[in-house]
């Protein structure tokens, strides 16, 4: 094999190694971006939740209830759930 074509076959072993270890890299880097995103939204979740409850909390002491049997839920207990508000007691 002649010395040029032997450098070539070199050359275009490293250029797919650098290649793969670019990928690698940037394929890492997105992993780290989507679990940033991740933990984002799930810190976002967790103070809606907590702000609902805030709010049914509230409705539940200012509304001048109007309870009637809940028929959707299945349950041994009997639900109410109030006309106005649709907190359940
Ligand atoms: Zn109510």
């Amino acid at each position: 094999m002649s010395k040029r074509k032997y450098d070539e076959i070199e050359n275009s072993k490293t250029n797919d190694i650098d290649k793969n270890t670019k990928i690698i890299k940037v394929l890492k880097n997105n992993i780290s971006l989507m679990s940033e995103d991740i933990a984002l939204y799930l810190r976002k979740v967790r103070e809606n939740q907590k702000e609902i409850e805030m709010i049914q909390n509230l409705l539940y002491e200012i509304c001048e209830h109007n309870w009637e049997r809940d028929y959707t839920i299945m349950s041994e207990h009997s639900e109410y759930i109030c006309k106005k508000c649709n907190c359940y007691r």
